[in-house]
């Protein structure tokens, strides 16, 4: 079996093949490492992969080879994962991004990370994302710009735009991202993938490096709904280490799969079709909620009526929390210091270069918002708008839908410097950030394309009820077959 034939396999094929004898994971860790420097992943191509330690996978994959000699192989045995550069490893930097963590390495490493070398997964890289996860493009990372392996004229999304092209290039079946606004759905439908952002509290953010607390989350990737399935199943669940994390049960979300789309009610919000949406792009939606209705889903028109005050809440909320999360970078704790004429010059010095204009832009928002007198006149009132995002999802929830359907972006991958005005780039994030403000489960796969460029189909659900989400999905993606690709 060729390098490419044993990486092009479902990440629950692939266990199958290692538990069985049939391949071992010391062969994936060289076809990984073989495919990664072939088709350039690394920062002379893709820059996809910022780390990466070749001796480490080769140890780790010798451990569940023996595992395998054993007969305890778990359910990703073998199985290759990429990881976002904000989420902690013991192998391998941990920088964010970011100049101010510069050769920074973790002391412990993330639950979810931890979870998925448990079951057998080698995790093989760390992922280019925006610094601190603050973009939509992977654009402004201090290693330079991920490119999109569609089309590498063009971004892969973002902020994990890294993980999402490290996926779409073959390397990894799954590969974790974080989701703060959208920032593994829209990377995802930009490189043609299936991006998970799970219910808030369904898998720990312990060792996720935070940017804003009560909307971050870790979020997974696969080349299909079966992967990325697999892979949340196996990272949620209550966690000691956060706080935040539920302790609800964890269904066995692959199993998802047997179920139909017969019986669904799929909600379609139409504050999510404006007028100004691309035709074509429509179109593509509406191909999708006809095979869905075809199926035997009943598709229904439904209003969000609060989705216009979306992203104004948003980016007050999320530059509040990090401005507060991102006070620990201060020269003293981590990575990078600049000396300076005494402590506070030193801090100036550290931050105003180790943090990029993004970053930057966003301390200072968000320490505005958070200022006495304007607290009140925009954080306060952006926690009482959230609130009634929250409450129209929970509303036709209530009256009977059972997943909604959106587009998850308004176009295509852009071009390089397509956005140079941040607010134009906010725009990008428009239907995806009510999933984080509401805390609800929501996913991005394939629905076709529009000039060749991968264009995705949203699916959102209640609180804990990813089950229900992902039986649309594998609905969604037996009805469209090949048409999702094209
Ligand atoms: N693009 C959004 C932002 O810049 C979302 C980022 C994310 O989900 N991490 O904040």
């Amino acid at each position: 079996m060729s390098a490419t034939e044993l990486l092009a396999l479902g990440a629950a094929d692939l266990a199958a093949r290692v538990a069985g004898g049939r391949a071992t994971a010391a062969d994936v860790a060289r076809d990984v490492a073989m495919l990664r420097e072939r088709d350039r992943l690394g920062r002379d191509g893709l820059n996809a992969v910022v780390h990466h330690d070749d001796a480490a996978v080769a140890a780790d994959a010798a451990a569940v080879d023996a595992l395998v000699r054993d007969g305890t192989a778990g359910p990703l045995a073998g199985v290759p994962v990429a990881v976002k550069d904000n989420i902690a490893t013991l192998a391998m930097p941990t920088t964010c991004g970011s100049r101010i963590l510069e050769g920074y390495v973790s002391p412990y490493e993330a639950t979810a990370v931890a979870r998925l070398r448990a079951a057998g997964a080698l995790i093989v890289a760390k992922t280019n994302m925006d610094e601190f996860a603050m973009g939509s493009s992977t654009e402004f990372s201090a290693y330079g710009p991920a490119r999109n392996p569609v089309d590498p004229g063009r971004v892969p999304g973002g902020s994990s735009g890294g993980s999402a092209a490290a996926v779409a290039a073959g390397l990894v079946p799954i590969a974790l991202g974080s989701e703060t606004g959208g920032s593994v759905r829209q990377p995802a439908a930009f490189c043609g993938g299936v991006g998970v952002k799970p219910t808030y509290g369904r898998v720990s953010r312990y060792g996720l490096v935070a940017f804003a607390s009560s909307l971050d989350a870790v979020a997974v990737f696969g080349r299909t709904v079966d992967d990325a399935a697999l892979g949340t199943e196996v990272i949620s669940g209550r966690d000691p280490h956060d706080a935040t994390s539920a302790d609800v049960p964890v269904p066995r979300f692959r199993d998802a799969a047997d179920g139909a789309l017969a019986g669904l009610v799929v909600g379609v919000p139409r504050e999510f079709f404006p007028d100004s949406l691309d035709p074509r792009l429509r179109a593509l939606c509406d191909r999708a909620l006809d095979a869905m209705r075809d199926a035997g889903a009943t598709v229904r028109e439904v209003s969000l009526p609060h989705t216009a005050y979306a992203i104004p809440t948003y980016y007050i909320i999320a530059p509040a929390e990090a401005s507060s999360n991102l006070a620990r970078f201060d020269g003293v704790r981590y990575g990078l210091r600049l000396e300076g004429d005494g402590l506070r010059d030193m801090y100036e010095q550290t931050r105003s270069r180790g943090f990029g204009a993004e970053v930057t832009r966003r301390v200072l928002l968000g320490t505005y918002v958070l200022s006495a007198g304007y607290y009140d006149a925009y954080y306060r009132k952006a926690l009482d708008v959230r609130a009634c995002i929250a409450a129209d999802y929970r509303r036709v929830f209530a009256d009977g839908v059972d997943v909604l359907f959106t587009p998850t972006t308004p176009s295509p991958a852009f071009p390089f410097g397509a956005k140079s005005d941040p607010y134009e780039m906010y725009l990008s994030d428009i239907f995806t950030v009510t999933a984080n403000l509401a805390g609800i489960p929501a996913m991005s796969q394939p629905i076709g394309r529009l000039d060749g460029l991968p264009v995705g189909g949203q699916f959102l659900a209640a609180h804990f009820d990813e089950s229900t989400m992902f039986r649309a999905a594998f609905g969604l993606e037996r009805a469209l077959g090949p048409e999702a690709h094209r």
